[in-house]
Parts: structure tokens; C-alpha cells; sequence
């Protein structure tokens, strides 16, 4: 009997239920038809090939443009007993002709090429492929076959042949980013018969997006970096001196941290890649030749440093977090100097069309950063997709903007234009506002009244201000190439003092919420290392073994026998086999150590994302309240079921609302040496500070004073 893709999905890979389209276009796919596959980075396309593959009978070949990635790849297959190889130009001849003979043997369910390599010199190798049995062609990251996309690949024309080489095998091409015209593009140029086409959401929801000024963005990316101490993360940056720039004075400051760019040995390049993807180092500091394809599932945030060029990239790094579903972070440091700099590499030498296009791109780069509504719907109907008004997810949902009496300010801006003659765009205006002595200004306009009765605000202070009063009506803007600022009907009342503007006070931010799930933090590290262990072993990198998700499902629902690790997401078979066993011996003892027992009770296999997200909402305020009620501390942990440390990480969290005071949860006596070594080693590395106090102080005990601090306004 042939087996039934949800088996091999329950046993071979160990989880519980398909995503997005995967069941239809698996089942499209083993009716042989041609299929085309769009779904976000992390969606989990490569099971839309993988699992027919083990269902057919002859081989499926996987066309992947970047050969590095490959052995990872085939590695992840291969952990979980499936028949996996690749061949490319950095093996030996030895290790090729081992791989060909595997093929001839039948001895393969899934082979991984280059492009080149399938259809390149003269044809050989197609010679092969038709003598053996081809079941199926995936082509990964199809995109890059299309001029109108952003990561053409002149080697990817060539599988415009493919069809009329192998016209029996069906085709599956897959893609992360494709606009419309791509799409087309990629459809005509491979000649799919009467392809199918599967689009999922793009809606990345696990990530949340969030844009600060760049204006001290080294003291707010450490900001943000506190609480990410033990996650793994990407800073990009636009330049290759400043990711060594940076990634240097992080490293000083107790981060882990690499450079990586083109100009980088080559040799140095790959190591620092290896140690990001093993884990060694947390972050790596790059440019964007650091990330196509790269598959690690644990990334926790991307930070951008400098201005991305269009949001087809924004999103595309962005989406290189999360990858395994969990909660993560996207923060882009946003300046106006940035647009004015990009604008110079936006054009396109003899191609005033291309050029038109990537400048359009860049305003809508730009204007993504300075919207006062959802980012997600921006990205999403940027994407030609729906999105509701409001997110939850990020920066402009999460606040609450404070309004200011901005009624002088608009004064100033709308004389400005009037005194213009209303001719001039938004950046002549701020530049006479700001009484710029810039030679682009007029000498008349110079001698204007109104000339620099702005110079008390910044360049982007005023954009942001006077984007506000577009935003109201105050202003209006007119259309074409070169928009300039006019007068609105609502400008007259508000000249004559007869009309109060309210504006949103600059600089206001959303507070970013790391929530921690209530999984017990102590025994994921120790369930870390010991991946870790197998990975060094087995000499892969560590999420090949298992996901960060695991990691954390084992950690939150404790099970403590054979039948309860089974019903862990990412513990097929093979594995259960492998690697049961000792994982499942750290868990034991952790919850004898901590008195805690099996939740598995509590795993609903479905839905099972919505019900975690909201039970880590309610479960510091459920803490709390128990310890309103009275409950000491081990009281709670007792009575939840949860260790110690979290229950105290809960409680902290209550400081900075301030409805707990610091003396309730640290002992007064403890308090001044804890100041002490936050101000020492700042708030941003945690470990650093517990090392400095010893064993006397715990975690629970230093967030809570830096909380208190913060609060406090001591520190920011
Ligand atoms: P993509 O290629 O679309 O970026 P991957 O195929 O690499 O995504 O899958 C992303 C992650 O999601 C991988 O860790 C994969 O094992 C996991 N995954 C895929 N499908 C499922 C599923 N149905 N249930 C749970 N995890 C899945
Ligand atoms: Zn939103």
C-alpha cells in the first residue's frame, strides 16, 4: 500500500498537521500535474516536494541556486532517515561518482543540483537523468529565473529548456517573493503545462515590525538587544566597514557577534556563517550579501541599521526571522539622510524606466517608515494583499500616540507654503523653514520673513510634523513627478488662529513587548546544550537536529515518557529513536530538581499557536494575581506548576507598571550592590550582571531592579 502524506508527515517528520496549502499541493503534485507554489519564507514549501518525493518512485531532483545551503539541506533530510544527496562543484570526484552510483542503484529518493548542473555542458548529465527515473523537478527560489524580480540569476534561463528535455516529469516551482509580473514571468519562461498556482498569505504574523528615528540608533539597537541576550539575531547594515564596525563594539559590550560581506575572505566568510548557524555566535552583523536562502529557523530578529532599498528586500531580511513560527522581532532604524543617500544608487546607468521604478520603490520604502497607521497592512497591501486596519503587531498598533498642541507649528508650516507661492515640495519647504543656507534656496525666498522661524526643529522633525498635517488636511499635495505642497481648505482657519491643531508628539514609541511563553527558560538551555552535543557530533548545525520550537514545546509541556515525547511537534520516528531518549532523561531530572510534572495535558495538537499566544498574555497577570492574593512565590510556582525564576521574571514585569514596588520582590539590602552592577555592565546583558553578583542575587531579582530603574527613569 502506498503510504498516505499525512503519515509520513506524523512519522517521518514528526508533526501533527500540514500548513497553509501543503495537503492540496502535495496532492496536486503526486497527480503529477504541474504546480506553482507561493507561500512567505518559513511556510514550510519544502515538504510541498519533499514528502511526494518519498511517495514516488524513482528520484525527485531539487534545483536550489545556492550550492552552500545545499549540504544542510540534504543533512536535515538525512537526521530524519530519508535518502538524501547533492552534487556540486566543491565535492571531490570521488564523492560525485559515489552519488551517480546511489542513482543508478535506485538508491535515492531526493537529489539536490545547481541549475547549471542539470542542463550545462553539452547535456550530459540530462543524457543521464533520462535514463534513470525522474519522478519529480522542484525548483526552489524560482524567482530567480525573472528579470522583474530582485535576485535574477542568469544561470536559472537555462531550466527554460527543461520542459522540452524531460516533458513527462511534472515541474514544482517555489517561490517566497514573487510581484505579479514576476509570477507571470516565472510561469512563462519554465512553460509549466497548465500549472496550478497556490498562494498562501504573506502575512508574516509572528514577526512584529517595529521603526524607531535613527538618532542614537547605537544606544537604542543596545536597547533593543536587552532581553534578546540568548537569542540569535541578523543587524544589517548598508556598508561592509560599518558591520565590522559594529559588529567590533558589540563584541566589546559582551555580545557575540561577526561581521559578514563580500569583501570578506572568502574563507573568514564561511566561518562566520558556520558559527552564526551552529549557534557559537549569536549575531551576525552583515550586509545584504548575507541571508539568500539561509535556513536557520531560530532567528529571533533582524534589525536594520541603515534604510533597505525597496520593501520587496525589507521583507525579504525581515522575513528571515522566525522561520519556526515563534514570536520575533523586526526593528529598522529609519532616516531621512538614508533616502536622500539610496536615491544616488537608484539609478540605473542608460535606463530612465528602471529608474523611475526603483525611485518609486524607495518612496514606498521610505513612506512605510513614516506612516502613522499599520506597517503590517502597508507591507501587505504593498504585496496586493488585504489586510485589516489594524495589527496588534506592531509599532503604530502597539502605541498609543500622545497628541500636542501644535497649532504654532502649523502656522509656521503653512505660511511657509503660502509665502512659496505654493511651488515648492515638502524638502524646499523644511530646508526655508529651517533657514538651510543651502545655494538650492533662492536668495529671495532668503530674505523672506518667514525664512527659518523653524530652525528650533530638526529636518526630520518637520517631515514628521508636517506628514501629520497632510495626514489631517491641513496640507495638500499635488500629484506628478516632482509633488509640491499646496494649501488646503482647512489652511485658512488655521492661519487666522481660528482652528487648535493637534499633533502626535515626535519620538513617542511603542514599548517592545518580549514576551517570554510560559515555558521553563532553564530547562531550554539545558535542552540546548544538549542539541548542541548531537550537533558537534553528528557534525551539523544544531537546528538540523531539532528547532528552536521543539526545544521550547518539550520545555513548556515537560513529558516524561516515550508516548508523551511523541506527541511533540518535530519528534518523528527516527528521531524519537535517536535522540528520545536522552532529552527526555534532562527533562526528568529538571522537573524532580524543580518539583514540577508532565503539562502534556495541556498540548492541544490544534490551534495549538492562538491558544500558546494567549496564555502567555494571561499568564503574568495570573501570577500576579495570585500574588495579590497573597501567594509567596514558591507558592505560585507551586500552585502553576512553573519554576521559580519565571514566576519571579512574571512578577518583575508588574515594576515597571508599577503596581509592584521593588522592596516587595528583592530584599533591601540586595538592592545597591544590583544598582551597582547594572550601572557597571548596563541593563542590556543580563549575564554579565548575574556574574558580577554571584549565586545570592537571581535573574527574577536583577529585572526586577532594572525595572525599577526604568521606571524610575534612571536609566531608559
Ligand atoms: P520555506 O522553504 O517555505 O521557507 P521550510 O520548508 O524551510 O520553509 O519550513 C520552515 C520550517 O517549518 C521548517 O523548520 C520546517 O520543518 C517547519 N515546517 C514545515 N511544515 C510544517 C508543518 N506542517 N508543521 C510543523 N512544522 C512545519
Ligand atoms: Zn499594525
Amino acid at each position: 500500500m502506498t503510504p498516505q502524506p499525512i503519515d509520513i508527515l506524523n512519522k517521518k517528520f514528526g508533526f501533527p498537521a500540514f500548513r497553509h496549502h501543503q495537503k492540496e499541493i502535495i496532492s496536486r503534485v503526486l497527480s503529477k500535474k504541474d504546480t506553482f507554489v507561493l507561500m512567505p519564507t518559513g511556510g514550510g514549501k519544502s515538504l510541498c516536494y519533499q514528502i511526494p518525493a518519498l511517495i514516488f518512485e524513482g528520484v525527485t531532483i531539487v534545483i536550489s541556486p545556492l550550492i552552500a545551503l545545499m549540504k544542510d539541506q540534504v543533512d536535515a533530510l538525512r537526521v530524519n532517515g530519508i535518502a538524501a544527496a547533492f552534487l556540486n562543484s566543491t565535492q571531490s570526484q570521488l564523492e560525485q561518482s559515489d552519488t551517480i552510483r546511489q542513482l543508478e542503484n535506485k538508491q535515492l529518493k531526493l537529489l539536490y543540483l545547481a541549475p547549471e548542473r542539470l542542463l550545462g555542458n553539452d547535456g550530459q548529465f540530462i543524457v543521464f537523468l533520462k535514463r534513470i527515473q525522474v519522478s519529480l523537478i522542484a525548483i526552489d527560489e524560482a524567482h530567480c529565473i525573472s528579470q522583474w524580480g530582485h535576485d535574477f540569476r542568469p544561470e536559472y534561463l537555462m531550466l527554460a529548456k527543461l520542459k522540452q528535455e524531460l516533458p513527462k516529469v511534472p515541474v514544482i516551482a517555489l517561490t517566497a517573493t514573487a510581484d505579479k509580473l514576476t509570477q507571470k514571468d516565472i510561469l512563462s519562461k519554465l512553460a509549466l503545462k497548465t500549472p496550478q498556482t497556490f498562494l498562501s498569505s504573506f502575512n508574516r504574523a509572528n514577526i512584529q515590525y517595529f521603526v524607531e528615528p535613527k538618532r542614537n540608533s547605537y544606544q537604542r539597537l543596545l536597547n533593543f538587544l536587552s532581553g534578546h541576550e540568548e537569542d540569535s539575531g541578523i543587524i544589517y547594515t548598508l556598508s561592509r566597514q560599518s558591520t565590522e564596525d559594529l559588529a567590533a563594539r558589540l563584541t566589546a559590550e559582551g555580545y557575540a557577534a561577526k561581521p559578514y560581506h563580500a569583501g570578506l575572505e572568502r574563507q573568514v566568510r564561511q566561518q562566520h556563517q558556520e558559527l552564526f548557524l551552529k549557534d557559537d555566535i549569536k549575531i551576525i552583523v552583515a550586509t545584504i550579501a548575507f541571508g539568500m536562502g539561509i535556513d536557520k529557523s531560530n532567528v529571533r530578529y533582524v534589525a536594520h541599521m541603515d534604510l533597505p532599498k525597496n520593501l520587496e528586500s525589507y521583507y525579504q531580511e525581515t522575513g528571515r526571522a522566525g522561520r519556526d513560527g515563534l514570536p520575533c522581532q523586526a526593528m529598522l532604524f529609519y532616516s531621512y539622510a538614508d533616502v536622500m543617500k539610496l536615491k544616488g544608487f537608484a539609478e540605473v546607468e542608460n535606463n530612465a524606466e528602471q529608474t523611475r521604478i526603483m525611485l518609486k520603490k524607495l518612496d514606498q520604502m521610505a513612506e512605510f517608515c513614516q506612516i502613522r497607521f499599520c506597517r503590517r497592512k502597508y507591507l501587505l497591501n504593498y504585496f496586493d494583499e488585504e489586510a485589516p486596519d489594524q495589527c496588534g503587531g506592531c509599532d503604530v498598533c502597539l502605541t498609543e500616540y500622545e497628541k500636542i498642541d501644535g497649532t504654532v507649528i502649523a502656522q509656521k508650516a503653512l505660511s511657509a507654503v503660502a509665502r512659496l507661492d505654493e511651488r515648492f515640495g515638502m524638502n524646499y519647504v523644511v530646508d526655508f523653514l529651517r533657514g538651510s543656507r543651502s545655494e538650492k534656496l533662492r536668495p529671495e525666498h532668503k530674505a523672506l520673513k518667514t525664512y527659518g522661524v523653524g530652525a528650533d526643529l530638526s529636518k526630520e522633525d518637520w517631515m514628521q510634523y508636517i506628514k501629520d498635517l497632510l495626514a489631517q488636511n491641513y496640507l495638500q499635495k499635488s500629484e506628478g513627478e516632482y509633488p509640491v505642497l499646496k494649501l488646503a481648505q482647512k489652511s485658512t482657519a488655521v492661519l487666522r488662529g481660528k482652528e487648535k491643531v493637534m499633533l502626535i508628539k515626535l519620538g513617542e514609541r511603542a514599548e517592545i513587548l518580549t514576551e517570554t511563553p510560559p515555558y521553563e527558560a532553564g530547562l531550554f538551555l539545558d535542552l540546548k546544550a544538549l542539541r548542541n552535543q548531537f550537533a558537534i557530533k553528528e557534525n551539523v548545525p544544531p537546528y538540523v537536529i531539532f528547532s528552536d520550537a521543539t526545544l521550547i514545546e518539550l520545555s513548556t509541556y515537560l513529558p516524561q515518557n516515550k508516548p508523551e515525547m511523541k506527541q511533540i511537534s518535530g519528534f518523528g520516528e527516527i528521531k524519537l529513536e535517536k535522540y528520545g531518549k536522552e532529552f527526555q532523561e534532562k527533562i526528568v531530572r529538571y522537573c524532580q530538581e524543580h518539583q514540577l510534572q508532565s503539562r502534556i495535558r495541556d498540548k492541544k495538537p490544534k490551534r495549538q499557536k492562538k491558544a500558546s499566544k494567549e496564555r502567555t498574555t494571561d499568564t503574568k497577570l495570573s501570577s500576579f494575581e495570585s500574588y495579590k492574593e497573597g501567594l509567596s512565590v514558591a507558592e505560585i510556582a507551586k500552585e502553576r506548576n512553573l519554576s521559580p525564576q519565571t514566576i519571579e521574571g512574571h512578577l518583575a514585569h508588574f515594576i515597571l507598571e508599577g503596581s509592584i514596588e521593588v522592596t516587595e520582590l528583592v530584599p533591601e539590602s540586595k538592592i545597591p550592590a544590583i544598582i551597582q552592577a547594572i550601572q557597571a555592565h548596563g541593563d542590556a546583558v543580563l549575564g554579565s550582571i548575574k556574574q558580577a553578583l554571584g549565586e545570592e542575587v537571581s535573574y527574577g531579582e536583577i529585572k526586577a531592579v532594572i525595572n525599577y530603574l526604568k521606571k524610575s527613569k534612571k536609566i531608559p
